[in-house]
C-alpha cells in the first residue's frame, strides 16, 4: 500500500499530524519505535494556548491545574503568586501521548507502535521508510521523531542545538505532596542557562533541572542537590533528555520530508515549553502535505507559515534567553523584588503577553529612578 504520508514518531507532534491528515481522508501511517504507552521525560505542563489544539476528551488527561506559582530567585526567600484561574494544566506524558495516538487511530490513521524506523530514502516520486520488517512507501514523510530521532541524519537535516534536562517522578508522602499541591515551583538564577522545577501530579512530584548550555555545569550533581533540598533522602530514579532549540530559523523541509516538534528544534529557548510547538507544527505540517497532495499549494507553504506565524514567538524566546540567562542572578533579583514584573512573567507563561512585552516592562523598570535608588 502507498500512503499519502508516513509520520515518524507518536509524540504530540506526530500524533497530531497523523490525526489531521486522517481526518482529511488521506491514507496515513504513524510509526512509533516504542510500545505505547511509553515514558517521555517531561514536566507535562500544558499552557492555556495548548488546550485548543487537543482532540475531544482531553480533559480526562489533566491531573492538576495549579493556580499558584512560586518563584525562587538567586537570592532571598521565594515569592508565591496566586491566580483565580490555573497557571497551567498538568498531564502524565505517557498516557497523554497514548491518548493522542489513539485519537489519530480513531480518525483513521494506521498506527504501528513498537516498530523503529531505521532509515528514510527519498526521490522525485516519493519516499521509502525502512523498518526491520518493512519498506513502506509514501508521497511525503513527516519527521516527528523527537530530539534523537534518525530522520535528520538520514536526509541531511542539521540538528538543532541541544540543552539537557534531568528529571524524576517521585511518589511522596501526603504531607510533602500537600506542600506542592496546586502550585508549581521554579528556581531560576542559580542554574547557568536554565532552571529547576517542582511540578505536582497525582501524589507524585515531577522534579527536575534543565539547562540550555548543559555542558557549562554538572547537571547531575545539581539535580541530586536540588532533590536533596526538596525531598530529603527519598531515593530518585532520574532520566535525562535533550532540550532541542534553535537560535535562527532553519528550513524545515528536505525534499519530501517535513520536520516538526522537537525533531525540528521548535522548543521555547527560554522556558523549554515544547508541547505547544509540537502540536502546532505537527498540525501545520499535515496541512501543508494535504495542500500539496491536492495541488492547492506547494510543500514550501509549511516553511512560509512557520516563519510568519510561529517563528516570531520562538525568536522572542531566544532573545529573552540571551538577555536573561547571562545575568540570571541580577534579573531574578529584579523580578523577585517587583511583583508587577513577576506577574508579567506569569502572564507570559499563561500566554497572555509575549516575551517582547515582558522585556519592555523590565527595561522601563530599569530606566526608572526607583530601581537605581534602591
Ligand atoms: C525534562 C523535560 C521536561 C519538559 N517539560 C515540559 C513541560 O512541562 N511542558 C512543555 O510544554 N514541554 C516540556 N518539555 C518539552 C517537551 O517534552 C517536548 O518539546 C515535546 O515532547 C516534543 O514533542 P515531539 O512530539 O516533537 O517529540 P517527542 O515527544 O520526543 O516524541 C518523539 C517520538 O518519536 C519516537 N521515535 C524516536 N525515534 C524513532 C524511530 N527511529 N522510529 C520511530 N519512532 C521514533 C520517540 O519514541 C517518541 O515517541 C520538557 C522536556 C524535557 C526534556
Amino acid at each position: 500500500m502507498r500512503y499519502t504520508a508516513i509520520v515518524i514518531g507518536a509524540g504530540p507532534a506526530g500524533s497530531t499530524a497523523a490525526r489531521s491528515l486522517a481526518q482529511a481522508g488521506f491514507p496515513v501511517l504513524l510509526v512509533e519505535k516504542e510500545v505505547m504507552p511509553r515514558i517521555k521525560p517531561c514536566g507535562g505542563a500544558l499552557t492555556h494556548r495548548t488546550l485548543s489544539l487537543l482532540p475531544r476528551g482531553f480533559e480526562a488527561q489533566i491531573k492538576e491545574s495549579p493556580t499558584q506559582w512560586t518563584f525562587q530567585g538567586a537570592h532571598g526567600s521565594p515569592v508565591t503568586l496566586e491566580r483565580n484561574e490555573p497557571y497551567c494544566h498538568i498531564v502524565e506524558r505517557r498516557y497523554f501521548d497514548q491518548f493522542l495516538a489513539t485519537a489519530s487511530e480513531a480518525a483513521g490513521a494506521q498506527v504501528h507502535d513498537g516498530e523503529a524506523v531505521l532509515g528514510v530514502e527519498t526521490d522525485d516520486r516519493g519516499a521509502v521508510v525502512i523498518t526491520a520488517s518493512s519498506r513502506y512507501r509514501a508521497d511525503y514523510v513527516i519527521a516527528a521523531d523527537g530530539a534523537r530521532g534518525p530522520t535528520a541524519k538520514a536526509v541531511g537535516f542539521a540538528r538543532p542545538r541541544m540543552g539537557a534536562a534531568m528529571e524524576a517522578e517521585v511518589l511522596v508522602s501526603p504531607t510533602l505532596y500537600q506542600r506542592y499541591q496546586g502550585r508549581v515551583e521554579i528556581h531560576i538564577g542559580q542554574y547557568p542557562w536554565g532552571y529547576a522545577w517542582v511540578i505536582p501530579r497525582n501524589s507524585m512530584l515531577n522534579i527536575g533541572v534543565g539547562s540550555f548550555r548543559a555542558r557549562q555545569f554538572p547537571l547531575k550533581e545539581r539535580f541530586y542537590a536540588f532533590c536533596q533540598d526538596i525531598l530529603g533522602d527519598i531515593p530518585v530514579a532520574p532520566l535525562a533528555h535533550p532540550l532541542p532549540y534553535r537560535l535562527t530559523f532553519a528550513d524545515p523541509i528536505r525534499e519530501r520530508v517535513l520536520f516538526c516538534g522537537d525533531a525540528a528544534g521548535y522548543m521555547d529557548a527560554f522556558s523549554a515549553e515544547g508541547i505547544y510547538s509540537a502540536l502546532r507544527s505537527g498540525a501545520l505540517a499535515a496541512q501543508a502535505v494535504a495542500n500539496a497532495a491536492q495541488g492547492h499549494a506547494p510543500l514550501t507553504s509549511y516553511r512560509d507559515r512557520l516563519y510568519q506565524e510561529f517563528w516570531p514567538s520562538l525568536k522572542s524566546a531566544v532573545k529573552m534567553g540571551l538577555i536573561f540567562y547571562p545575568l540570571a542572578a541580577f534579573w531574578s533579583d529584579l523580578f523577585r523584588n517587583n511583583q508587577a514584573l513577576l506577574s508579567d512573567y506569569l502572564d507570559v507563561a499563561q500566554g497572555r503577553i509575549s516575551y517582547h512585552v515582558l522585556t519592555r516592562h523590565a527595561e522601563r523598570l530599569l530606566m526608572s529612578r526607583r530601581i537605581f535608588s534602591r
